[in-house]
């Protein structure tokens, strides 16, 4: 198989995994070589940060036939307006290395449909890693999905062969799945996997290090956000999760949700902020600002909205303030928490000017929220 059979038959399949940082995007590539390679990447590929660039990762699936019948899927079983498509390990060893010798692809993000259990499908999706590492010598980028129900030697294998393994819960909790994905154990089969990537990782003295995302469906089964946020919350503190997915409901035809309303795009943009609040900034879930029906305003950004009810009428010194109170702030990360943290170890923050001069470029943004010696700073005014 070359790398045009390969894309051919995958276009139009995988934008529905979510892989890259930027999960809804997916990419045209640039080309070494027009001659060998198709002009139109999109759908096929997405990015992943490695080091201070960016490298595209190709997204594929060993099967996109499946024996179950999750409600949302547009793989699920009987679906009959979807292609069908199987790749054995060779075949999807010797695509992706076409691809990656033209220079198109530099990872692999590898997924699959369930055919005949899925510690079969494992099975294909393991000898697939296994033929790039060891009869390709291939040494870059690879992410492997985790099958429902794939045995712990199973798991340990793909965490030998990939950088990244994922798990994807669909949703929080059992009940919830159950009214999207009934023939999904929601502990048996998802939750104890990525519990066990992390034992097998802690346990491993270094030797096996992939890191474990997964991906929620937001809204299909009724589910408000804080729900979502504290299994996500669960699985960063508990799990070793390095990110959760959040991939707002589409109803696709022919299927049982076809006549459910899509999700809100906004919504699943306030989850990944909030979830980042939890993982990067320091925030508690109790925390988080939610509303009287347990999901976040969609108005406004989940640390605009805590800010506004905690620092608006007590601002923060910026002087004295620690760094976790500093990335409260918004507008302040933790690159500009480390500028103000430098420049005030040599002079006293007193204007808006002193924090331009520091680094911080978009001081508006504080200013309603922080002291300056003791005093509010003003806001520059715009000028159209
Ligand atoms: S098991 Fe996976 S591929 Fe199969 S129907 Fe469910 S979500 Fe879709």
């Amino acid at each position: 198989m070359d790398g045009h059979d390969l894309l051919d038959a995958l276009r139009g399949t995988t934008e529905f995994e979510s892989a890259g940082d930027s999960p809804q995007q997916t990419a045209s590539v640039s080309r070494r070589s027009p001659d060998t390679i198709p002009p139109d990447l999109s759908g096929c590929v997405t990015h992943v940060t490695a080091g201070n660039r960016k490298m595209p990762v190709l997204k594929a699936m060993s099967t996109t036939a499946c024996e179950r019948n999750c409600y949302y899927c547009p793989f699920r079983a009987g679906r009959s307006a979807m292609k069908r498509q199987s790749f054995s390990p060779d075949d999807m060893a010797q695509g992706f290395m076409a691809l990656y010798r033209a220079g198109a692809v530099e990872g692999l993000f590898l997924s699959s449909g369930v055919i005949r259990g899925g510690v079969t499908s494992q099975d294909t999706i393991i000898d697939t890693g296994a033929i790039l590492r060891e009869q390709y010598g291939f040494q870059g980028y690879i992410h492997l999905k985790i099958m429902p129900g794939a045995e712990r030697d199973q798991i340990q294998a793909a965490m030998r062969l990939a950088d990244r393994v994922s798990v994807n819960l669909e949703a929080p909790n059992a009940n919830r799945l159950q009214a999207i994905a009934p023939v999904k154990q929601f502990d048996d089969e998802l939750l104890t996997r990525l519990m066990w990537i992390n034992e097998l990782r802690r346990d491993s003295d270094g030797r096996l290090n992939a890191s474990s995302t997964t991906e929620f469906v937001v809204g299909p089964a009724g589910e408000p956000d804080v729900e979502i946020l504290s299994t996500t919350d669960f699985l960063y503190q508990q799990a070793g999760l390095a990110r959760a997915y959040y991939s707002a409901f589409r109803p696709v035809l022919d299927t049982p949700l076809e006549n459910v309303m899509a999700t809100d795009p906004t919504r699943q943009l306030r989850l990944y902020q909030a979830s980042f609040l939890l993982r990067d900034y320091g925030f508690g879930l109790e925390e988080l600002p939610f509303v009287d029906d347990g999901n976040l305003p969609l108005h406004t950004d989940p640390k605009r909205a805590w800010a506004e009810e905690h620092l608006v009428h007590t601002p923060l010194e910026l002087n004295t303030a620690s760094r976790r109170e500093l990335m409260r702030v918004p507008g302040i990360g933790a690159k500009s928490a480390a500028r103000i943290l430098r420049a005030r170890r040599a002079n006293t923050l007193r204007t808006g000017s002193d924090l331009r001069q520091a680094g911080l470029t978009n001081v508006n943004r504080i200013t309603p929220y922080v002291l300056l010696d003791g005093r509010r700073p003003n806001q520059q005014p715009r000028l159209f």
